[in-house]
């Protein structure tokens, strides 16, 4: 179980779980766009808010504001302002061609631990979304961000893919807290040593 968690307010991403789930980078396809997450989407989202493109919040996903902000650099630049982030928007943004590369895959032992969206789980935070706003459900993972970038996703053995949306100050290094539905479920988890791949 975690330590009291001091977790921040909803940053207001609206970004359905759904895309995160089916986007084209898990195809290994080298273009960002709605629904793709990860140090790519960080690094996009940093060189916009450089050029006062205001992405929204620097979270490492890429959702609606992120697209609209894309969709006004390019216009300015005269590309085609289609929200896509492709070679030709890297190369305007003086981006790296490889920014926008396929997810590279890291593998490493952590420390997993569990939670649940229940008060002693999360006081004195409780009935707060996690640190990217996400609702706390299964497949969210508090994460320290030091370590593994908010918004990677995560190939968890015997609990399946998780986002790394989540933050507590208990959670440090090489240590992630999974999200399960009931304390029930959190108690059965227990405490693991896994090898997990992160993908960022
Ligand atoms: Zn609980």
């Amino acid at each position: 179980m975690r330590k009291p968690m001091f977790r921040r307010l909803c940053l207001g991403i609206t970004l359905a779980w759904g895309l995160f789930l089916l986007h084209p980078a898990m195809a290994g396809a080298a273009l960002l766009q709605k629904g793709s997450t990860g140090a790519a989407v960080l690094n996009l989202q940093q060189r916009l808010t450089e050029l006062d493109y205001a992405p929204g919040p620097i979270d490492g996903i890429y959702g609606p504001r992120t697209e609209g902000a894309v969709a006004a650099f390019q216009q300015a630049a005269g590309l085609t302002a289609d929200g896509l982030a492709g070679d030709r928007t890297a190369a305007a943004l003086r981006l790296s061609p490889d920014t926008f590369a396929p997810l590279t895959a890291r593998t490493f032992w952590v420390t997993a631990t569990a939670y649940c969206p229940c008060a002693r789980c999360n006081y004195p935070s409780a009935r707060q979304p996690s640190y990217l706003g996400y609702p706390l459900a299964y497949g969210i993972a508090a994460v320290d961000p030091a370590f593994i970038p908010m918004g990677s996703r995560l190939s968890i053995p015997g609990y399946g893919e998780a986002l790394a949306a989540d933050q507590g100050n208990a959670i440090k290094g090489a240590h992630i807290d999974l999200c399960f539905e009931t304390h029930q479920k959190a108690l059965d988890w227990g405490i693991r040593q896994l090898m997990i791949t992160v993908y960022e």
